[in-house]
């Protein structure tokens, strides 16, 4: 008989544990910054932030928090809501990040359902925890952290500060004793979780693995990816409510990078004004934060021409946006995509070797599109009937993929036992093409694809190619009913500050570059499409406000 030769590495777990304690033995020196409206930077060293991490993880210790406990955030971007990635998972106890742009209704019913014992509230957005704490009887503590004066959420005029009597962030640091040896994990245990913000029913809740993230972020700073490393400065703009800003401050601090946070409501001119004055390299964001920032750079100069890589999802990048942070702004744009319950990356567009040689409109039809698939994801895309499609890049389906970062199953949920397969894959709900060369092209959300006349339409198409028009800011696409085709898109248009733009000169751009029956029968101008609380376009509040807008061509 041979001698054993199968499982002879060790089973070593995969927590974030790990990352933790090489950073802080590493890269003491390396700098962590949050932006304080007003005021310089705040800055501190890996040292500090590791320091004053283990003391954070006494304080849960001295405040009861155990093992399996929900620990909330409520919180702007920060190096504090950074101590509390690290300090809540470490200890044992489930990081749930909330989304304080949510209603009061879906935030409460969130908090509920997660079962959320302590809540770190940051002292600016104390008035949406005013609205709702009675309703939350799960809470027992709630933490301030003083960052400012309320700013969000409250009523103007209606605004309230938090009670002087609550326990303070720094003042629980300052008398709490480090924790010096981290309690042991599995790499299966819950480590963070995040609710979706669901478009119907309720939100649901994503927990991700100490394993899921752990793998997650390798794959995530790998070259091939997000190329991140411990050179990089990267400026945390994507919420960190939002599938963990994407993961990338536990990427960030597993290399060591230089890490700027946002602080509160950051806008288009606080993020190029860090970016140039800290010669940020790596900062994601949803197109619109983009769209933003062009028109501001376009106005007013700024040269962000340091950052090298632009990851950009949540919606999808209009390809004329790629092209203009190329050429007019020397910041190359990236486009992903993925979702909370991908923790959250899935597909990546980057160019093929041999596509560098190929024409400049070729390789920015190839960059448009939403990418190829990560390693460590397995992606297929099925039609209605069930089957595989092939990758011709016509063929549509659903996308659904599977691998060790994707959910399982949600939170305590099993009303949507149904968004899983019986063989293993997650249904993500995005419609998509894949092309010969495994480019992902997603269509839509299943929702908003719109049939007209028993032929599909791609709202995202026809979107992206709207925003290519010089006059215009923003555009997205919706279905109105139609007596006879069913369905008709109609274009809501946001035209750029100070041109004049006449709804015929979007039909006449489009005419030559559509199908007919693709063409919009109706552009409607706005002043801004409305936004969701990550800030992509809210189709539901247009469908809404257009719902008895019957199209009209007949
Ligand atoms: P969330 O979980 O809030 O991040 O939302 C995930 C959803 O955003 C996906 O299911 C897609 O519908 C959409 N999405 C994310 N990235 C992209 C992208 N690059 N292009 C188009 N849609 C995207």
């Amino acid at each position: 008989m041979s001698a054993p030769l199968d499982d002879l590495m060790m089973d070593y777990p995969l927590t974030l544990t790990q990352f933790f304690e090489r950073s802080r033995r590493l890269f003491g020196k390396k700098t962590l910054a949050t932006r304080r409206p007003g005021q310089p930077l705040f800055r501190y060293t890996y040292a500090d932030f590791a320091e004053r991490t283990r003391r954070l993880a006494g304080v849960l210790r001295d405040l009861g928090v155990r093992k399996g406990d929900r620990v909330a955030t409520l919180a702007w971007n920060s190096h504090r809501h950074l101590e509390l990635y690290w300090a809540i998972p470490l200890s044992g106890a489930v990081l749930h990040t909330l989304n304080f742009r949510l209603s009061a209704q879906d935030l409460t019913y969130i908090i509920n359902h997660a079962g959320d014992s302590v809540v770190f509230v940051d002292s600016s957005v104390w008035p949406v925890l005013a609205a709702i704490r009675d309703r939350c009887p799960s809470v027992r503590t709630i933490v301030v952290m003083h960052d400012g004066p309320p700013s969000v959420g409250g009523q103007a005029g209606a605004e309230v500060a938090a009670p002087a009597d609550l326990p303070e962030y720094e003042a629980l640091l300052e008398a709490a004793a480090p924790v010096r040896e981290w309690p042991t994990l599995g790499e299966r245990d819950a480590a963070g979780m995040c609710y979706t913000s669901g478009t119907t029913g309720h939100p649901k809740g994503v927990v991700y693995t100490h394993r899921a993230l752990y793998i997650h972020c390798l794959a995530q700073a790998m070259t091939d990816s997000f190329g991140l490393s411990e050179t990089d400065v990267i400026l945390h703009i994507v919420p960190m409510f939002h599938a963990n800003a994407w993961c990338v401050p536990f990427t960030g601090t597993m290399l060591g990078a230089t890490q700027i946070f946002g602080g509160p409501n950051p806008q288009p001119r606080d993020i190029c004004g860090l970016a140039q004055a800290e010669k940020v390299t790596f900062v994601g964001a949803v197109p619109t934060v983009w769209i933003a920032v062009k028109e501001l750079v376009d106005e007013e100069g700024y040269d962000i021409s340091s950052i090298r890589c632009i990851p950009i999802g949540g919606s999808a990048a209009p390809r004329s946006l790629l092209e203009h942070f190329d050429k007019q702004v020397g910041a190359s744009m990236m486009h992903a995509w993925g979702m909370t319950e991908m923790s959250p990356l899935g597909t990546l567009s980057r160019l093929k070797s041999y596509m560098r040689g190929w024409p400049e409109d070729q390789q920015y039809a190839v960059r448009a599109k939403q990418g190829y698939v990560s390693v460590g994801v397995d992606l297929r895309i099925v039609d209605d009937a069930g089957h595989e499609v092939v990758w011709d890049g016509a063929s549509m389906g659903e996308i659904q993929v599977r691998g060790p970062w994707i959910i399982r199953s949600y939170y305590d949920n099993p009303e949507s036992a149904d968004r899983f397969t019986a063989d293993g894959w997650f249904r993500t709900g995005d419609v998509a093409t894949v092309d010969p060369e495994g480019y992902v092209q997603i269509t839509d959300r299943t929702k908003d694809l719109i049939k007209s006349g028993g032929e599909w339409i791609s709202s995202i198409d026809v979107e992206t190619m709207i925003m290519g028009h010089p006059k215009v800011l923003e555009a997205a696409v919706i279905a109105v009913p139609h007596p006879r085709w069913v369905e008709r898109p109609l274009a809501c248009v946001v035209p750029r500050p100070g041109v004049t733009l006449e709804p015929r000169e979007i039909v006449d751009y489009l005419r030559p570059r559509l199908a007919k029956w693709a063409l919009p029968d109706e552009v409607v101008l706005l002043d801004a499409v409305p936004k969701t609380s990550v800030g992509k376009f809210d189709k539901k509040v247009l469908r809404e406000r257009f719902r008895d807008r019957a199209s009209k061509e007949s």
